[in-house]
């Protein structure tokens, strides 16, 4: 249920609605936008009679709402959130693009790389230090020797990091760490999302399940967001269908209809989504024109010899190229 609060409502009323509402217990979560101030009710509405809120004098008007997600809900917030990563804005008009390779290698390789992405105009840095591999013989990622790489990365160049925890127990070396990404295997592993949602209020890079609905992706956002942190980016990295040409089918549509449904930012990842260094650069241009908040690209200094993901990785002229292309596609919406 939602509470629209009329114009001009006295603050202490607001507080009386929102003592009464916490004393059925239902947590109001009030939201003050630019054009309106409404309440979010989070809890067992089933025994509010939405008559008796409404004939309440600071009350404009109440709704009932479908949709088992409420924080996340943009009918809860209805102005686009505006998560801050290190310093560096996205969501609600700022746009951000995160590069870097898929798993950090060397101190040399990240140093250079970031350097390099900065200089095309990335905004934040990208490399796994923990990396979910689908062969157990496959390079697992350097564990928290990568993590002191990227914060010499960052060091060097001043760009917020973004990286993947897969696992609750290696938080405690995510200090120097923006924005934690929680990856596509583990968009479910719920336990997961509740720790990380309650341990910090770091932005959270929840990259969409590959089976996983809109609705699902949503609810997955909604556990980080109940247990207490409201920074949540969603990110379209494709989803597995019958069609095994490229290799995930990216669903570009539902960046403009994750904007309707939820206020979260909501990032494309070109790379994941097609896995061909070729196609990432008019996949990139195609999200930025689609409406995305930003993007998420793999970008290595030695594709060939990439220890992850190297045929999906743009080389850092090829990323210099797309993001004059971004740049025009911006300007020109
Ligand atoms: C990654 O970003 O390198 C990654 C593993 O992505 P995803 O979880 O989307 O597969
Ligand atoms: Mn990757």
């Amino acid at each position: 249920m939602i509470i629209v609060i009329k114009k001009g409502a006295e603050p202490a009323q607001v507080e009386r609605l929102k003592e009464l509402l916490r004393s059925r217990n239902i947590a109001p979560h009030e939201s003050v936008g630019s054009l309106q101030t409404i309440i979010g009710c989070v809890g067992d509405v089933a025994h509010l009679d939405p008559g008796l809120i409404e004939a309440l004098d600071v009350v404009e008007s109440v709704q009932r709402i479908q949709e088992p997600y409420k924080a996340a809900n943009r009918k809860f917030h209805p102005d686009d959130s505006v998560v801050d990563c290190g310093g560096v804005k996205i969501g609600g008009g700022h746009f951000s693009v995160i590069a870097g390779p898929c798993s950090v290698e060397s101190e040399e390789q990240i140093v250079g790389v970031a350097k390099q992405v900065k200089a095309a105009g990335a905004t934040m840095l990208r490399g796994g230090a923990f990396k979910p591999r689908t062969s157990p013989y496959a390079f697992q990622g350097l564990g928290k020797e990568g993590l002191d790489m990227l914060s010499a990365a960052k060091k060097e160049t001043g760009l917020p990091i973004v990286t993947e925890l897969m696992d609750f127990k290696d938080v405690e070396h995510f200090n120097d760490v923006d924005v934690i990404q929680i990856g596509a295997r583990n968009m479910q592993n719920f336990n997961l999302l509740k720790e990380v949602g309650a341990y910090t209020k770091k932005p959270i890079l929840l990259k969409r399940g590959m089976s996983a609905t809109l609705q699902e992706l949503l609810m997955s956002a909604e556990y980080v967001m109940a247990s207490g942190n409201p920074n949540v980016i969603l990110c379209e990295r494709g989803i597995r269908t019958f069609e095994t040409a490229l290799r995930n089918t990216l669903d570009l549509g539902v960046v403009t209809l994750l904007h309707r449904l939820s206020h979260l930012p909501v990032v494309v990842d070109p790379s994941h989504a097609t896995g061909h260094a070729f196609m990432v650069d008019s996949v990139a241009v195609a999200a930025t024109a689609i409406g995305a908040d930003g993007l998420i690209v793999e970008v290595h200094n030695d594709p060939a010899h990439a220890k992850c993901d190297g045929a999906q990785s743009q080389t850092p002229a090829m990323f210099a190229k797309t993001m004059a292309r971004i740049a025009k596609i911006r300007s020109a919406l």
